[in-house]
């Protein structure tokens, strides 16, 4: 495959945008060469400017859970922006998309839109600040929560590629409010909270994490969590941003029956436009601004072409609860497929799979935690990915990102990549 026109658009944008992409993981740092340019995509694939299909395993970072182009949500858009495209007054499209995400995830009374992941997270911990009159947060390595200062404290995936967990630009001021937890270890946390006492606010937590590939809880490491949280008067935060109306309808929650005091959103929620949320019971919510004293706002949240395209997905997704199910079938197919050709060509590896989320780490140890995440190794991942490219299958350009499966790949697409895996692995 040749990427000729590729490589000369991102030549043009490097002189305008820095690194020529507008979020750092797209630049293909970790694995070298140029980014490809996306011309289109439909269902399961990707069209560039070159004129190559790829059978895409990223899907947007998780958002078209559906496949691309998804009709329903596109109607839904065009629909809309013929009506005007963003009034900063209310629609009668937020009460039904909330209605809608109150009734599917468990545990939640309300919600508030925002316009990003990142903002969802930021805005839950400030309200969790505001609710527990507690300043520190707890979060774990490995874990992200978008790119606002307090989390930046060995973050996930582009923040670990990037070699700059911690950001200059974040003030020791945030930081030494932000506890650094490490995943899947409950006396870590325990040790935490003892050591500041009735200063924690929050523990914010992916339930399953999977910026750092995926990696799902040990048994009993929620369950331990809510209930020290629950022991010393602090809220847990699920950052649901990807796995919220990926694993169940309702995400984590309801996958692992365990309840959340604050839970954020974003990606599937948005169907491929730009939506986060954050939602809790009323007692909680109530204490936002104008109800309550913590301030939180935004000119475009709940923008009409957002909450239509939000509102055609998580409408499907509501009538056909069947999709988790099928999801996960086709995950854990290529999950084994791939195993099966891995080990015949004796490569050294670890699959991570739940729901429909997977991700391939070659090192043979169990990935549980960020540090056992950051030993794979990275020169056969560069081998693994520049090898799936050239057979049109396009992975995340980085070691720790999770493959995102859609319901739109087909058993023939899975097929096909399994034999690509095959072929490219007995180069490594
Ligand atoms: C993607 C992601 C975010 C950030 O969302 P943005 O929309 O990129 O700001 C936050 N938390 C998790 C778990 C994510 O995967």
């Amino acid at each position: 495959m040749l990427y000729k026109r590729s490589s000369q658009l991102f030549a043009e944008a490097e002189k305008v945008i820095p690194g020529g992409v507008n979020s750092p993981v797209r630049a293909f740092k970790a694995v070298g060469g140029t980014p490809i340019f996306v011309k289109s995509a439909k269902g399961a694939y990707l069209y560039d400017e070159d004129g190559n299909r790829l059978i895409d395993y990223i899907n947007s970072w998780g958002p078209m859970i559906l496949g691309h182009a998804f009709e329903p949500v596109v109607q839904a858009v065009i629909e809309k922006a013929k009506l005007g495209t963003s009034f900063g007054m209310p629609t009668e499209l937020e009460t039904q998309i909330a209605a809608l995400a109150v009734s599917m995830v468990p545990n939640i009374e309300k919600i508030r839109f925002v316009n990003s992941g990142t903002e969802a997270c930021m805005s839950a911990v400030r309200l969790a600040r505001g609710f527990t009159k507690k300043d520190k947060i707890i979060k774990f390595a490995g874990c992200y929560h978008g790119h606002s200062d307090s989390f930046l404290i060995q973050a996930g995936s582009g923040a670990i590629t990037f070699g700059s967990p911690n950001s200059p630009g974040v003030t020791a001021g945030t930081a030494k409010d932000t506890l650094l937890a490490k995943y899947n270890d409950l006396e870590n946390v325990a040790t935490l909270i003892e050591a500041n006492k009735n200063e924690i606010a929050a523990i914010i937590v992916e339930p399953v994490a999977g910026n750092m590939g995926c990696i799902p809880p040990n048994k009993g490491f929620l369950e331990g969590l809510r209930q020290l949280c629950t022991d010393n008067g602090i809220l847990l935060i699920f950052d649901e941003v990807m796995t919220g109306f990926r694993l169940a309808a309702g995400g984590v929650q309801e996958l692992f029956n365990i309840n959340a005091d604050i839970v954020c959103f974003g990606k599937v929620i948005g169907g491929g436009l730009p939506v986060g949320a954050f939602a809790a019971r009323e007692e909680i919510m109530n204490y936002l601004a104008p109800l309550g004293p913590v301030y939180q706002a935004g000119t475009l949240s709940g923008n009409p072409l957002a909450m239509a395209a939000g509102l055609a997905m998580l409408q499907a997704l509501d009538e056909d609860r069947a999709i988790f199910k099928r999801l996960e079938e086709k995950t854990a197919y290529l999950a084994a497929g791939m195993e099966k050709v891995l080990k015949a060509n004796n490569v050294v590896f670890t699959i991570n799979r739940i729901g429909s989320m997977v991700s391939v780490h070659f090192d043979g140890a169990p990935v549980i935690d960020f540090q056992s995440a950051a030993k794979g190794d990275n020169e056969t991942f560069k081998k693994f990915f520049h090898g799936l490219l050239q057979e049109g299958i396009y992975i995340a350009p980085s070691a720790y990102e999770t493959w995102f499966i859609t319901d739109a790949l087909s058993y023939e697409d899975l097929d096909f990549t399994i034999q690509a895996v095959d072929k490219v692995s007995k180069t490594f």
